[in-house]
């Protein structure tokens, strides 16, 4: 089964994602994780990537493509997907329908989660992340435990694009070319939406939910 988690940065994709893929064995793949990934290995991709990341532009289409189609053409992800963060234009959304479409699969359902940009905000501007595995806590609304911290330490890094000043342009970036996919989606009739302003954990169930619906 495929299936797009959609919404603007700081909707809780990522934390969904995770908890998702726990929940149902699926693959869990993240665009923005596999460009963070690569800078950090100091790859040419990954090098690229940052210098759009940092100002809170999205990495060009056709490198981004390339990228993900080459991920999802792999054995493990044979069995389905969930999508985080991709695709985020239609020209990415119409290569992903052709890709899935030559293997005989489709996407089953892309799931919205709804909240509001003064929401986005406080996320955003309180996203931490566990400075050796990467996982993503809030600093108000999911601390790091000093009792039990992450990996043994509660040290916790900042993402350069969850700056105030990158945040903004995100914001746009996200109603300008990312908005669009809504009625992409609606269009098909594959369009399910959860409202992602309660806890993480109700959030969680509305999903689950949601991929019931479409797996029966
Ligand atoms: P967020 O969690 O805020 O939604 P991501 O981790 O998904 O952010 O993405 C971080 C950055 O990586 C984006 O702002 C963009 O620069 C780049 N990126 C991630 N996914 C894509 C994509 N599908 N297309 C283009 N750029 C992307
Ligand atoms: P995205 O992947 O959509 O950019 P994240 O999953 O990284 O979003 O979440 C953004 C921030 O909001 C993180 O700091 C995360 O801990 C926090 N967060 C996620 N879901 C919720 C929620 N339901 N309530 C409050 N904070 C949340
Ligand atoms: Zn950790």
């Amino acid at each position: 089964m495929y299936v797009i988690l959609l919404g603007p940065p700081g909707a809780g994709k990522g934390t969904q994602a995770v908890q998702t893929a726990e929940r149902t064995g699926l693959l869990h793949l993240s665009t923005g994780d596999m460009f963070r990934e690569n800078l950090r290995n100091g790859t040419e991709l990954g090098n690229l990537a940052k210098t759009y990341m940092d100002q809170g532009e999205l990495v060009p289409d056709d490198v981004t493509i390339r990228m993900l189609l080459e991920r999802i053409g792999r054995d493990d992800a044979r069995a389905g997907c969930l999508f985080d963060g991709f695709p985020r234009t239609v020209e990415q959304a119409k290569a992903l329908d052709e890709a899935l479409s030559e293997q005989g699969n489709e996407i089953a359902v892309t799931i919205l989660i709804d909240v509001s940009n003064e929401e986005i905000t406080r996320r955003l501007g309180g996203r931490v992340s566990c400075a050796t595995c990467g996982s993503v806590f809030h600093e108000i609304f999911n601390p790091p435990n000093a009792g039990s911290p992450c990996c043994g330490t509660v040290k916790m890094i900042q993402r350069d694009d969850d700056k105030p000043e990158a945040i903004a342009n995100r914001l746009q970036v996200y109603a300008d070319q990312t908005e669009p996919l809504v009625d992409y989606y609606n269009q098909t009739g594959k369009l399910a939406s959860v409202n992602g302003e309660q806890s993480s954990q109700a959030v969680g169930e509305d999903l689950l939910t949601a991929l019931q619906a479409v797996s029966s």
